[in-house]
């Protein structure tokens, strides 16, 4: 048993924390995220600049390769001064160069992956629908049917991150009403938003503010054949593999805010004084640091577990959710306790605990809930399934 990175790994995440401490200071990303209405550009761009976004692509196909285990270093790396704008070079790595690399065809490969690396196509996932994200398939409306060379999409999607700056959505649709499970008969599209019926518009939100989430509405809008990814009516079990790493991918994000969290609580609570002596003397905020510092810990090796394990090929499925669940319930409560380090100044724009503390409260919502991941984790352990 090795709880060590291999060196290959170890050399790759001290260039990339290396680059970050250069290129994105943490009061750089605040002043992004502040930003409701501006994508920013300029993150997208540094990152194509430092080949990032052709981290997980095969060289055959322009991408620098890489096995899940950098991807969650780059992740974990990234998020530490970016908390949830990671996603910006998360989504397209998810959206695009998974999907795609994992069950694309190789004219497929060929004409979107060597985009992708090169930071020329931006991605964005557009699963959810307005009626319900849990239960995806029972409250799926988003419906697609043969047109003479391809499908016409109607239907609307909901929370679609970042979908009004893509080239593609990842768009999952019903293409059979007929069958006899809710997990049957759909199609996973790549759908072109320059395609005409197609309108997207950005919603309000708590957090991971300038990354933009949208409403994405289908009206007619037609798909080529060539733009179907993966079988179609197969598209639950196609996509069940890159669902586990999305969860890992999650939870390298999360971790990487709890790394953000305790250096600049153990930076404050030495600088920042009360009753004449630093408030890291006082035992209380002693414990609170001890807490962040462990969940820092336990998220680690749960991740490292999980990467380590589905870069050797093996079924992740019921560890992923358990990461999942721990590294956002961690990250969000060590943002928490990081503005009560800070007192007012942690509620404060000026600071970045509040920005850590609404970015990690999604992840206790989203890609899925930790109710939902709870009812598999319980399942799993031979109980009845409760939904
Ligand atoms: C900022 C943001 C960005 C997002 N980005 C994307 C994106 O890029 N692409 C995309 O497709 N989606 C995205 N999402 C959607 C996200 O994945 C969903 O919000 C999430 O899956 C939850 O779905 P819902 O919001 O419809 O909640 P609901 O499904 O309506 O759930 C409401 C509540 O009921 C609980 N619940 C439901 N069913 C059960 C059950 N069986 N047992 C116990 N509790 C249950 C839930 O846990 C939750 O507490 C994003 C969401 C947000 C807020």
């Amino acid at each position: 048993m090795d709880f060590e990175l291999p060196e290959e790994h170890r050399a790759f995440r001290d260039t990339v924390r290396r680059w970050i401490h250069a290129e994105i200071p943490k009061s750089w990303a605040r002043d992004l995220e502040r930003d409701e209405h501006n994508y920013p550009f300029a993150l997208w761009d540094k990152f194509t600049a430092a080949g990032f976004h052709g981290v997980g692509i095969a060289e055959e196909y322009g991408g620098q390769g890489g096995d899940v285990i950098m991807q969650m270093l780059l992740a974990r790396e990234l998020a530490r001064p970016l908390a949830g704008l990671a996603w910006i070079w998360g989504i397209t790595s998810f959206a695009g160069s998974k999907s795609i690399g994992i069950y694309g065809t190789e004219a497929q490969k060929k004409k979107y992956l060597p985009l992708i690396a090169t930071g020329q196509l931006k991605a964005a996932i557009a699963f959810t629908e307005p009626s319900g994200g849990t239960d995806l398939l029972g409250s799926m409306r988003t419906t697609a049917e043969r047109v003479d060379g391809g499908w016409r999409l109607n239907g609307e999607k909901i929370w679609s991150s970042s979908a009004h700056v893509a080239d593609y959505l990842l768009c999952l649709a019903r293409t059979d009403k007929t069958v006899q499970k809710k997990h049957q008969g759909l199609t996973l599209f790549w759908v072109k938003t320059s395609t005409p019926g197609i309108k997207i518009t950005p919603l309000a939100k708590l957090g991971m503010r300038s990354m933009g989430s949208c409403s994405v509405h289908f009206d007619n809008a037609v798909v080529p054949d060539e733009d179907v990814l993966g079988e179609p009516g197969r598209a639950w079990y196609t996509l069940l593999p890159t669902l586990n790493n999305e969860r890992i991918m999650v939870g390298a994000f999360c971790l990487g805010v709890i790394d953000g969290v305790l250096e600049d609580a153990l930076d404050y609570m030495k600088q920042r004084h009360a009753f004449g002596k630093p408030i890291g003397q006082f035992q209380i905020l002693q414990h609170y640091v001890a807490d962040i510092a462990t969940m820092q810990t336990t998220t680690e090796l749960l991740l490292h577990y999980c990467a380590a394990k589905q870069s050797r090929g093996e079924n992740v499925g019921n560890e992923a959710n358990m990461l999942k669940l721990t590294a956002s319930d961690n990250a969000n409560k060590a943002a928490d306790l990081g503005i009560q380090i800070f007192g007012g100044m942690g509620y404060s724009a000026e600071t970045d605990m509040q920005r850590y503390w609404r970015d990690s409260r999604l992840w206790r919502i989203g890609p899925i809930t930790n109710e939902m991941v709870r009812n598999s984790i319980a399942e799993n352990l031979g109980l009845p399934r409760s939904f």
